[in-house]
This record gives C-alpha cells, structure tokens and sequence, in this order.
C-alpha cells in the first residue's frame, strides 16, 4: 500500500522547533500523515521518543535528521531518512558538527553586540531545548522577543545572514561527508529544499550532479518552502538526474511556520518516492496497514 500522506522534514525541540517528539507526532497525525519523520539539525537525540509516538499514533516511521553541510562557501542541508541510529560514523560526524555551535553562537552574540543589541546569547539560550544545539532560530526568537524585528522573515533579511550582524561563516560537513555518513548508517540521502540556496544555475547544477556522484538519492522537490512553480521545476531536475522524490513540511513551529504538518500537495506521481528505497527501514506502526509485504 502506497503512503497517501508522507510528511519526512520536521524539527523538536531537540533542535530548533518548540514541539516535542510527542506533540509533533500527535500534530502530524492530525494532518492525516501516515509515514512521519523528525529530522532534527544535527542531532538524533528525539529519534526514539520520536518513533515510539508515532507508533502510539498509527503512523510509520522512518528515521530521520538534517545534517549541515557546505558547498562552494553555500551552507547546503541534507536529510538522512532510514538510517540506523546506532551508527558509529553518522553520531560521531553529527557530534563534530554540534560542537562547533557553542563557539559560533558566542560570535554571533559578539558582532550583535557591536550593533547594539546586548545580551543575545543569554537571550537565545532561553529558547534552547537542547543545549549542544543552539541555532540562528534561537537567535531569532530573541530579536523578537526584543522587538527588535517583527517577523522571522525580517530577521533573516536584516541579521543572522551572509554580510549582515550575527553571521558567522561555518566550515560544516561536507556533502561528501554528510551522504557517507547517512549512507554508512544504512540510509538514504535527500537534498533539502532545493530552491532555498541561493545558487546560480551553473553552481547549483554542480552541487546537485556532485551529490548524485557523492552517493545521493533523493531531492525534496515538495517543500514547505517551495511554491508550486518552484516545485515543478525541481521535479523536473530530479528526473533528470534519477533523484527519487521526498515531500516535507519543516514545520518548527505552530506560530512560525506557514505549512502545517502533512498539508502539502502530493507528490507528482512522474517521480518515483523516496520511501520506494527504504521498505525495509520503514519501522511499521502495529497494525498501521502498511506491510512489508
Ligand atoms: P543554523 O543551523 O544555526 O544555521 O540555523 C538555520 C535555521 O535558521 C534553519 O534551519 C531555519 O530554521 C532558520 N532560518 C534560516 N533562514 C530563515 C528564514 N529566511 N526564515 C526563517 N527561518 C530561517
Ligand atoms: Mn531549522
Ligand atoms: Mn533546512
Ligand atoms: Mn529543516
């Protein structure tokens, strides 16, 4: 039985997003998704609350994470789905990449400073769940509670990035390193959000025929960042490049994000899904009606 409903991009508290494991799980069966996935940054420390709520849901599960990566000075994210949690490589290489985050945000906190805004780090921190996970979202948060912008959206335009106040430049993985690892564990890698790197067309071109060589499998053609043009052109991209399909919201918020879990149009059926790669990972839901066989 094919799944009607997959929603494989989503973020708890173990990183940026303000709902547990449990309330995204709950949250996701609401919005009719039968095969879920929490795809933390970096981090897979909601994996087993994570299944075991959705199983309590009657949704499949695949495991799942957003791994930072840079390309050509672009910072690139790509999705693991199906991999084995347990994984020496994909937990070591994840552990180096959240490490790096302490010193970063305590630079992000120095430049914010110098353009008057005090006290950004402490501030951030307090939207923290996870303390080896500190993000810009966390830094955003705080420039709203400030006032100091209005909306996510401005705060991305006027801080936090290339060539504005709070921008750290961050060496992370590279892709090679971020499929192998996925790959490693078992799993399948997916480009995320294809649409939201500011590349142009030769270097993006470059970026998705080096992961492909690198060992990637997938591309998130439907996206909650994607608009229905912007998803017809990765689609066709994908197929040209025999990239199977994923579909995710990146929900983190229920007050910052503008696509709810498993609202997102379906998959165009010209791509084959991701999930036909992983059937033997899928970890089934007691009596989800989703068999193996
Ligand atoms: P980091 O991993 O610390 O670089 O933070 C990246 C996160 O910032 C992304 O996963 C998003 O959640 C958030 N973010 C980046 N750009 C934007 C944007 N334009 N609007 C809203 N959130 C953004
Ligand atoms: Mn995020
Ligand atoms: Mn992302
Ligand atoms: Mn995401």
């Amino acid at each position: 039985m094919p799944y009607l409903n997959a929603d494989l991009h989503s973020h708890s508290t173990f990183s940026d997003g303000t709902l547990t494991p449990l309330q995204l799980a709950q949250r996701a069966r609401q919005g009719g998704v039968d095969l879920w996935a929490l795809t933390d940054h970096d981090e897979l420390a909601g994996q087993a609350a994570a299944c075991a709520a959705a199983h309590a849901q009657g949704m499949d599960y695949l495991t799942g994470v957003e791994v930072s990566a840079s390309y050509a000075g672009h910072t690139i994210h790509i999705v693991g789905l199906g991999f084995d949690s347990g994984h020496q490589a994909l937990q070591k290489g994840l552990h180096a990449l959240r490490h790096s985050r302490g010193p970063r945000a305590q630079e992000m906190a120095r430049q914010l400073e110098t353009a008057g805004i005090a006290g950004a780090y402490e501030g951030a921190l307090r939207y923290v769940g996870n303390p080896d996970l500190i993000s810009r979202t966390h830094f955003a948060r705080f420039l709203l509670e400030r006032g100091v912008c209005t909306s996510m959206g401005e705060v991305f335009q006027r801080f936090l990035t290339e060539g504005k106040p709070g921008f750290v430049p961050q060496r992370w993985a590279s892709v090679e390193e971020a499929v192998d690892w996925i790959r490693a564990g078992g799993g399948v890698a997916v480009l995320a959000h294809p649409a939201r790197y500011d590349l142009d067309a030769t270097l993006e071109h470059a970026l998705f025929t080096h992961f492909v060589a690198c060992g990637g499998q997938g591309m998130e053609t439907v996206c909650g960042s994607h608009t229905t043009a912007e998803a017809a052109r990765y689609t066709q991209l994908a197929l040209d490049l025999g990239l199977h399909a994923s579909r995710g919201s990146d929900f983190h918020s229920p007050a910052e994000s503008r696509v709810d879990l498993g609202t997102l149009p379906s998959l165009p059926a010209a791509l084959p899904p991701v999930w036909d790669l992983l059937s033997s990972r899928i970890q089934r839901a007691p009596l989800s009606g989703h068999s193996s066989h």
